[in-house]
């Protein structure tokens, strides 16, 4: 076993669904397991947020999709985005619901359905992100050739909000009124969808309007949150993972000296270094260490000293007695004498000027997922 490890608890998950769930009912949960699970672990973190609750999944990539009907999980998973035509034999195959946003879209998918009927497919709407999805003018169009393939159905419509994560802004309401205006128009020409969606999590947490029939729950399911202006409203979320080593060597270092390339942090007092295990090809930003980036060892806070390495990293003990063995804690909680201490992921995205999201996903895949639960599963 490797001495750097992150251990996700599958019972966070399952309680984060369930917060979600009451906060946005009627609205169901879908719950997103793209990228690995945010690099939580895909297969384990669907079937826990399935046992909270989720009525669907939801992916970015064919493979991700697959991955979870070949681990036997057969609830509704939604690929986000259009995929190129020759991953859509896989899709079909794999039962996964396609989302749809232009003509050619359309018909490269009704050629790979084949002899098939009413494969589900989610159209979605540009409101005003400007990433992906078809403008509001073509949706009745895009609507109608959808109706005339008999090999697809048109089984949900949504969008995406840019600025959820600040509710009160005026571009959510304005993306959300563009969005009724399109869905009014699909009922006009007979459309009816079975399932609308607009809401990420944040909008799920803090925009009432966007809930609609489902939320497409991400970053809140993992107990972190999207962003500042919604995290008074994330305050019953439990964090699902935290990162975890053993010290791996330890020595005392004289006043006057300096560590780590560059030797760019010199020390004034004599004091005791630890070496840990992990570094920036794990996901520990190499400058996490200018940004004053600390680890909890024995429940106390502790800098990191000069530049993270690739596989490894030091910090500065001061008089805290720590050996070898020692567990380091870099993202999470770690309980000392002095009670509990710790670092969220949204700290490292405080100090290095970007999100909670971007950390979680940085986590190399050389660090083990242990996952946790006092569940059955
Ligand atoms: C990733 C993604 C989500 C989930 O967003 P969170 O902010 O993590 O909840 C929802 N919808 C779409 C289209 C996405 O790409």
């Amino acid at each position: 076993m490797r001495w750097a490890w992150a251990e996700v608890d599958l019972d966070a998950i399952t309680h984060n669904v369930g917060v979600v769930r009451e906060r946005a009912t009627p609205a169901r949960v879908w719950a997103v397991v793209k990228a690995d699970a945010y690099g939580h672990g895909a297969v384990p973190v669907a079937k826990a947020a399935l046992a909270g609750g989720a009525d669907g999944l939801c992916v970015a990539l064919v493979q991700e999709g697959s991955e979870l009907r070949r681990a036997g999980i057969d609830a509704p998973i939604l690929v986000l985005s259009e995929q190129p035509p020759d991953e859509l034999g896989e899709l079909v195959a794999d039962g996964l619901t396609a989302t749809v946003y232009t003509h050619d879209g359309i018909d490269a998918l009704a050629i790979a359905v084949d002899g098939g009927i009413d494969h589900p497919v989610h159209l979605k709407i540009d409101t005003g992100m400007h990433r992906v999805g078809a403008q509001p003018a073509d949706a009745v169009a895009l609507a109608d050739s959808i109706a005339l393939h008999p090999q697809l159905a048109l089984g949900g419509v949504f969008t995406h909000l840019a600025m959820a994560d600040e509710p009160p802004a005026a571009a959510n309401a304005l993306q959300l009124r563009r969005f009724d205006e399109v869905l009014d128009a699909l009922r006009g020409a007979g459309h009816r969808p079975a399932l609308v969606h607009a809401a990420n999590s944040a909008a799920a947490l803090g925009i009432a309007d966007a809930r609609r029939d489902l939320v497409r729950l991400g970053i809140a399911m993992y107990g972190i949150e999207p962003g500042p202006g919604v995290s008074d409203l994330c305050s019953d979320l439990r964090p699902a993972l935290s990162l975890r080593a053993r010290v791996s060597f330890v020595k005392r270092v004289a006043a006057g000296e300096a560590i780590s390339y560059g030797l760019r942090h010199t020390f004034t007092t004599n004091t005791l270094v630890a070496t840990v295990p992990i570094g920036y090809a794990d996901g520990v930003p190499r400058r996490l260490f200018g940004a004053g980036g600390d680890v909890l060892i024995h429940g106390r806070r502790l800098p990191i000293v000069g530049v993270v390495t690739m596989d490894q990293l030091m910090v500065d003990c001061g008089d805290l007695a720590v050996r070898v063995g020692d567990e380091v804690v870099l993202i999470g909680a770690q309980v000392g004498a002095a009670g509990t201490a710790s670092v969220p992921a949204e700290e490292w995205a405080a100090r290095l000027g970007t999100i909670g999201y971007e950390i979680v996903c940085g986590i190399g895949k050389r660090i083990e997922r242990r996952h946790i639960s006092s569940a059955p599963r």
